[in-house]
């Protein structure tokens, strides 16, 4: 079956999607995305990931490439159209096409690509057993917030984080601060019981599945905090863990080598994770009625 792509207004076999030599997010990186689940044919936190895509949007004076509603269309038809079970759906949009100079007018349309990727439930062992993740620097600019395509810095930490065996890199700001990490956002467990991850300021991606594991430990009862947390405080901390779209709630169990915890995903992690699938079926289910 031919993989079929959304590209400027037209749906095309994937394999012929072509953008222009002109586009600004190939000239220049000037666009943002996003990335959505899609679990049983649902497209989960779709509301999110369209809310944060605005927020993106518009931090780069970029317009919308076409209505709210008519972007949800085109979601929805490109999971569709590729049977996507479970698999994710990519957004992408760019300042569009102009000659190639800083200044672009400000009636250039935007670009709008929507690619959708059939994937399996992420390796259980990944969930049962815990990961390893390194530090490296945070090299990145001062608007982390903002969901470019401009990925420079996390590549090379996915790189480096690969190179070493470990799933992920943590970045560390100049003040010994874990920030996140290259494709999530990082947690700890502090022994007091305290579930902490950085504040979603200018320094991180405000992820959504940050947000939805944020309600769902608050429900638990648990003592959420949003607050920086250092290198050293991670390493001593009782658990660590990283959410993201694609790879949902997952135990870090060393940090540069060192153990965190016992060495085994801890239980306010194991808990989180499962809350988070039933999250992710729930959407389903609601979406159903
Ligand atoms: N931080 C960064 C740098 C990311 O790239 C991502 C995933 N796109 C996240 C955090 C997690 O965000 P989300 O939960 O929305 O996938």
């Amino acid at each position: 079956m031919a993989r079929i792509a959304y590209v400027n207004g037209r749906y095309v076999r994937r394999d012929m999607g072509v953008v222009s030599i002109d586009d600004r997010g190939y000239q220049f990186a000037e666009g943002v995305y996003e990335v959505i689940w899609v679990q049983k044919g649902n497209l989960v936190d779709l509301e999110h990931h369209l809310d944060r895509l605005g927020c993106s949007l518009e931090s780069l004076n970029i317009p919308w490439p076409m209505g709210r509603p008519a972007l949800k269309v085109v979601v929805g038809e490109v999971a569709r159209r590729n049977l996507i079970g479970n698999g994710h759906v990519y957004i992408q949009a760019t300042r569009g096409v102009a000659r190639r100079t800083h200044l672009v007018p400000e009636d250039t349309p935007s670009s709008l690509v929507v690619t959708a990727s059939r994937e399996g439930f992420r390796d259980a062992r990944v969930h049962e057993q815990g990961v390893a993740v390194i530090t490296i620097p945070d090299i990145r600019w001062k608007r982390c917030d903002i969901k470019s395509i401009a990925l420079l810095p996390n590549i090379l930490g996915k790189q480096k984080a690969s190179r070493e065996k470990a799933f992920d890199a943590w970045q560390v700001n100049g003040h010994d601060i874990i920030t996140e990490g290259t494709t999530t956002n990082a947690w700890i467990v502090a022994h007091s019981g305290e579930v902490i991850t950085h504040p979603a300021n200018r320094s991180i991606l405000s992820g959504i599945t940050r947000r939805v594991v944020m309600e769902l430990a608050a429900g638990e009862g648990l003592d959420v905090c949003e607050r920086p947390f250092t290198v050293a405080e991670a390493c001593g901390a009782k658990e660590a863990f990283m959410t993201s779209t694609t790879n949902y709630v997952v135990p870090v169990v060393s940090i540069d080598g060192h153990k965190v915890g016992d060495g085994r995903p801890g239980p306010v992690t194991s808990g989180l994770y499962k809350r988070y699938l039933a999250h992710m079926a729930g959407e389903q289910e609601g979406e159903g009625e």
